[in-house]
């Protein structure tokens, strides 16, 4: 669905749209969407920016940082963008904008996609680091076993263990 310029010119415009798994690309991101994605904005014009507050739900999978496992990350995220027209980057002007939690984004041509409205909130609800658990014990770097299901009895890589100064002694 595209919320249309002309449109917004008349009036603020209400969206909602459901994308299946597949349907939306993430370039590339290392995660899977796993259910529907839902989601409801409310988009209005403020001179010549699109303001669009709205949330999306929706579920990822993504594997552990550590043991590389599967790691299921629910997404329920609220947001409230601005969209300058791309154009105007150019000329700096000084341009008020209301609350903290604001981000800015472009919008070239005649509207915006709700489609890459839900790509990037997504892209941006996923932590930097996914783990499993805080206590993940990630696999063994000498035998590549899953140390949270065998533990094995390699010898831990000097430099990593948190012991290898001790038993120096
Ligand atoms: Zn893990
Ligand atoms: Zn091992």
């Amino acid at each position: 669905m595209r919320i249309a310029l002309a449109e917004l010119e008349l009036h603020r415009v209400k969206a909602s749209e459901t994308f299946a798994p597949g349907a939306l690309d993430f370039h590339g991101a290392e995660f899977r969407q796993t259910a529907p994605l839902s989601i409801n904005v409310n988009a209005e014009l403020l001179g010549n920016e699109i303001r669009i507050q709205g949330n999306l739900e929706t579920r990822l999978e993504a594997n552990c940082d550590r043991c590389l496992g599967p790691v299921e990350i629910p997404v329920s995220q609220k947001f409230d963008l601005f969209y300058r027209p791309m154009q105007t980057i150019a000329r700096e002007e000084e341009v008020e904008i209301p609350g903290d939690e604001m981000e800015i984004g472009f919008y070239t041509g005649d509207g915006i996609e709700l489609a890459d409205v839900a790509t990037e909130q997504v892209i941006l609800s996923v932590p930097m680091k996914v783990v499993c658990s805080d206590v993940c014990r990630g696999l063994c770097p000498v035998c590549g076993a899953n140390r949270n299901l065998t533990p094995c009895n390699c010898p831990p890589p000097q430099r990593d263990s948190p012991f290898a100064s001790l038993k120096k002694e």
